[in-house]
């Protein structure tokens, strides 16, 4: 039987098993990082969660390249609040190389201004444009594995599983840090859960976001059912990812403030990371009140890292 199977009974011993190990490696510390969509909508693919996707019918901003207004506010907004890092997302899995330049010129004035730290998901890159972002500041990249080898080819069919893990590879061994993770709740098994956390174990990303999934209105998932997502389902997710990936941040990412709010002080038995500010197409909560759960909570919150 798998951590997911055990009884609602059992979680608090698990939660205190699992705080061992994020005391152990993270102290007592949470960081907190917003992200900024820096390319939205009209993506060729289909990943069925992604509102952005060639299939959504979502009620999306669509935009070829954010403004650097807006991306100077959101810098501006990371440092004032001392926050850990600034993600920013693109939509897309292919980019020219002059849209490298651009995007990387962008991230080159940000820096600049604001020298935060920047990660950036930003699809499947070749060495010579990932080089190009390593010298413009970028520090760490994201792709996500999102579920299990088995289960993936039922949420996206135009790109695989291995192109992603290629992908990770080829920045890894490039020097950069990796942002890697999931989305529970696809219609994935337990065991699916546990097979995305050992392939992930393989990666050994620096950070791991866990997103459980807000089914958005107009995507290929529209109306899934999300009632087995209680609190301490979701708990057990973190639990597991903690117990498997221990030096990790373990990141609780979208979802949060649906299928977790209330449970902060459990949750944080976990997770050492959480988003403010919201997610891509999805709203969240805002900076302060972010702040104010890990201290309400007794965690400390964790400045600039
Ligand atoms: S997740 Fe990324 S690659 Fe997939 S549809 Fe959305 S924007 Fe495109």
């Amino acid at each position: 039987m798998g951590i997911l199977d055990l009884g609602n009974g059992d979680l608090a011993e698990l939660l205190d098993v699992t705080y061992t190990l994020r005391k152990k490696y993270k102290g007592n510390t949470v960081g907190v990082q917003i992200l900024t969509n820096g390319r939205s909508g009209n993506c060729s693919q289909n990943c069925a969660y992604c509102a952005q996707s060639r299939e959504s019918k979502a009620d999306i901003e669509i935009y070829r390249l954010v403004s650097y207004e807006k991306l100077s506010r959101d810098g501006q907004a990371v440092k004032e609040k001392n926050l850990a890092r600034h993600c920013i997302g693109l939509s897309g899995i292919r980019f020219s190389d002059s849209e490298i330049d651009e995007f990387a010129a962008l991230v080159r004035d940000l820096k600049k201004e604001a020298n935060t730290h920047i990660c950036c998901s930003i699809g499947f890159l070749s060495p010579a444009q990932a080089k190009k972002l390593k010298d413009a500041g970028v520090n760490r990249i994201n792709h996500n594995l999102n579920t299990s080898r088995n289960y993936y080819p039922r949420i996206c069919t135009t790109h695989s599983y291995d192109e992603r893990v290629a992908n990770i590879k080829m920045l890894q061994d490039m020097g950069f840090e990796i942002c890697s993770g999931g989305i529970v709740g696809l219609g994935e098994t337990n065991a699916d859960v546990a097979d995305m956390f050992f392939e992930l174990r393989g990666i050994n990303p620096q950070s791991v976001p866990v997103n459980f999934l807000l089914p958005l209105k107009g995507t290929a998932l529209e109306g899934t059912g999300t009632a087995h997502l209680t609190p301490e389902y979701c708990l057990k997710v973190l639990c597991l990812a903690r117990l498997m990936l221990p030096r990790s941040d373990i990141r609780c990412a979208a979802g949060r403030e649906v299928y977790l709010k209330g449970h902060e002080r459990e949750m944080f038995k976990a997770v050492d990371s959480i988003f403010a500010s919201g997610y891509l197409t999805a709203g969240g909560q805002g900076i302060d009140e972010t702040i104010r759960i890990i201290t309400d909570a007794e965690f400390e919150y964790r400045v600039n890292h």
